[in-house]
């Protein structure tokens, strides 16, 4: 039996619907979890001792706002390979349609990290994923899609899955991303083989199967190939949708029962209505949005709409290499339009929705004690201190994963 007792916390930001308002803040509270397990959520003044279990790990948050762990929903971390150079190129001028000639871009990442081991994947992977701890993220969302080739592709949700199982590590969801990059070899070969036995051998490694759907990347009618195949085999789809152009990626997710669209910057309202309709969660990723330019990351527009919003990093080596949910926060409300307090339900509940987990990202009892404890007493900090170190401590499954710093 372990148990811990968060005492002295100025404001407990359980993102609980049912405790009021968003983020659904408790003021002088204290939080207490046994065996991973949240018992009680609520003012100090309720918690009765008899309810705090004997030997109980006690931590003072001495005034400062508690939240739920946040849940990245949507994440590449497993990749070999540097493209610092590449980036540095763009910034100085150099056009996509350049690196790319000269062996650059997504094709780079592919190569050096097709070549490597599960040994060498979970290893680079491990780095991010504790970083991202340390962050503040307990629950992260881990996606293949580096191989091109089936073995390679395993290889990355084995990294995956070695990650998940490290102590002290954030918990990890698996994707299935093998209609990412396009290979050079035969297209319809490699789509035929990933539907098989591609889809087949992903079954037990992964929860879900994701497709890159737009312009230079899959078609409508191959993402819905790849994803008929999947669900046979009990892979739910997530889709990238929208993100360089409109090109019905939404639309797909909502007749074909995704539990997430992503990216999204190109959506129409219909898009997004459809989504609604469906119960697809919209995920916007708008560290990406900043990187590439383009429109901005939908958030508001999607809250109107009356979707589910989720927010993540999309932490890759093109696109936005970032493991920050306090950056994505501060950016989606910055960008997106969205308040902070709706930012931290995106970040939490919404990436637990995104993921289809109904066991985190609120703090109320029965769920797992997946908890943030700020090195400030105002929550709203997380979205208003631009890049700031917010986080003292987290804490993972009810035990302190990460000490405090002070
Ligand atoms: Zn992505």
């Amino acid at each position: 039996m372990s148990a811990i007792v968060i005492h002295g916390i100025g404001a407990l930001c359980t993102c609980d619907p049912l405790v009021g308002d968003a983020p659904g803040v408790v003021r002088d509270a204290a939080l207490v979890a046994r065996d991973g397990r949240i018992v009680y959520a609520g003012p100090e003044s309720g918690l009765d001792r008899a309810d705090v279990p004997r030997g109980a790990l006690e931590v003072h948050a001495r005034g400062a706002a508690v939240l739920p762990g946040f849940v990245d929903a949507h994440t590449h971390i497993v990749w070999l390979g540097d493209r610092g150079d590449e980036y540095a190129r763009r910034a100085a001028g150099a056009t996509y349609e350049e690196i790319a000639a000269s062996g650059g871009g997504i094709r780079a990442t592919v190569r050096a990290t097709a070549a490597g081991s599960v040994e060498e994947l979970a290893s680079a992977g491990r780095e991010r994923a504790r970083r991202m701890l340390a962050g503040g993220t307990t629950t992260v969302e881990v996606k293949s899609g580096y191989g091109l080739e089936h073995e390679a592709e395993m290889r990355q949700l084995d990294a995956a899955d070695r990650i998940g199982r490290w102590v002290d590590l954030p918990d990890v969801v698996a994707t299935y991303l093998p209609l990412h990059a396009v290979p050079d070899g035969s297209r319809d070969e490699y789509i035929d083989d990933v539907c098989t036995r591609g889809v087949a051998a992903a079954a037990k490694r992964a929860t879900f199967v994701d497709a890159f759907c737009d312009t230079g990347a899959y078609t409508v009618a191959e993402c819905e190939r790849l994803f008929t195949a999947a669900r046979a085999h009990g892979l739910r789809p997530k889709i990238h949708a929208e993100q360089r152009s409109r090109s019905g990626g939404a639309l797909l997710a909502a007749r074909a029962g995704a539990v997430s669209a992503d990216h999204l910057e190109h959506a129409s309202n219909t898009d997004l209505e459809a989504l609604n309709a469906a119960g697809v969660v919209g995920v916007i990723l708008p560290g990406a949005s900043v990187v590439l330019g383009g429109p901005p990351p939908p958030g508001r527009r999607l809250l109107d709409a009356g979707c589910t919003v989720a927010v993540a990093t999309d932490c890759n080596p093109g696109t936005c290499y970032s493991e920050s949910m306090p950056l994505m926060i501060s950016l989606a409300v910055a960008l997106g339009g969205l308040t902070p307090a709706q930012a931290l339900v995106a970040a939490t509940t919404g990436g637990a929705a995104a993921l289809g987990l109904a066991d985190r990202g609120m703090l109320r009892p029965g769920l797992r004690c997946d908890a943030v404890i700020l090195n400030t007493p105002s929550w709203v900090d997380v979205a208003y201190h631009l890049g700031g170190d917010v986080v003292a401590s987290v804490v993972l499954e009810g035990r302190v994963a990460v000490p405090s710093k002070a």
